[in-house]
């Protein structure tokens, strides 16, 4: 099944696209995470959406998803890594899962600012951002997690069904101490490393992790984190600064491909966001139309 549009992030950007492509009978898929974004829950009060002043930011995400689900949009939870331009449509790397769809509208909030010394050069050469997506290729091998948030767990979980070994590493306060760790080994056999990692290195591909610490030789390095930059998910894509280059439609540089939001480049605010993936959707339409 191919979708008229893809719609990358679940915050106000991607919503609003969602409610408004909806609203045009286009069949759409939502991918993201059901709780909308941290970002928006994350702030403690906002005074600036015109017609919900001095609302939490809690409040207003769940405003939104009730919103959207009264519309009956419905939100793919999953994470996107990689997405193929083939001209007539997209494939869009979910996890295991690879969507196709004829348009798409990235709405992913602003991406890292940091990436590890080595982990672009090094990017689809020993290097991944998925390992439910790379898990069977590490049939017998070795590989280092590093993760970013304890949703990953269950990922890297599921790498050392295929993986001889696995070591990870939180970048976030994991578990309650040494308990935690003990279990994580005693349940999957992965070996769970507090350390800093400072950069990837290799020959033509990586195979070693270098950390505040220790020299990790390994057969690939992934790294899971909720963010991943526009240009390591489009091949190809215009960024400047890490935001995408758009036109006043929100169009990029790669036809059926727009932005919205955050990504988009600044002002990082709530209302231009929405706003955003409301022009998205509807230069979406038009693309949409004009292939027929
Ligand atoms: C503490 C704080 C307070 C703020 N206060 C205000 C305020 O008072 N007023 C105001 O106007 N703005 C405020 N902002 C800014 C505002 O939150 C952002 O401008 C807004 O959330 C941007 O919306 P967005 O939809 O572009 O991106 P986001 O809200 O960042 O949402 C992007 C979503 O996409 C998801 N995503 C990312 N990558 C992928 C992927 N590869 N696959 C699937 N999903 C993905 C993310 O998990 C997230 O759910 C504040 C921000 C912070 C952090």
């Amino acid at each position: 099944m191919r979708y008229d549009t893809a719609i990358i992030g679940t915050g106000p950007a991607g919503l609003e696209a969602a409610i408004t492509l909806t609203i045009r009978k286009k069949n759409i898929i939502l991918i993201g995470k059901k709780n909308s974004s941290n970002k928006v829950r994350s702030a403690e009060k906002i005074d600036n959406y015109l017609g919900i002043p001095s609302v939490s930011g809690d409040d207003l995400a769940q405003k939104m998803l009730d919103h959207a689900a009264s519309m009956g949009v419905e939100i793919t939870d999953g994470r996107v890594t990689l997405i193929y331009p083939y001209g007539e449509y997209f494939g869009i790397q979910c996890g295991e899962d690879m969507i196709e769809a004829s348009s798409v509208i990235l709405a992913t909030g602003v991406a890292p600012a940091n990436t590890l010394p080595g982990e672009n050069e090094f990017l689809g050469r020993g290097v991944s951002y998925c390992a439910t997506c790379d898990a069977a290729m590490y049939k017998g091998k070795n590989a280092v997690v590093v993760s970013y948030s304890k949703d990953y767990e269950e990922e890297a979980i599921f790498l050392k069904k295929y993986a001889s070994g696995v070591i990870y590493i939180p970048m976030y306060e994991f578990g309650e101490g040494k308990d935690a760790e003990e279990i994580m080994a005693a349940d999957s056999g992965i070996t769970v490393l507090k350390q800093k990692p400072a950069e990837i290195k290799g020959g033509f591909k990586a195979d070693t992790l270098i950390t505040d610490q220790d020299t990790l030789k390994t057969d690939g390095i992934f790294i899971l984190r909720d963010q991943i930059s526009a240009a390591s998910l489009v091949p190809g894509l215009e960024t400047e600064g890490g935001t995408v280059k758009c036109r006043r439609d929100m169009s990029t540089s790669v036809p059926g491909l727009y932005a919205a939001g955050d990504i988009a480049g600044a002002p990082y605010q709530l209302i231009k966001a929405a706003g955003e993936g409301l022009t998205a959707a509807l230069s979406v339409v038009k693309y949409l139309n004009e292939k027929k």
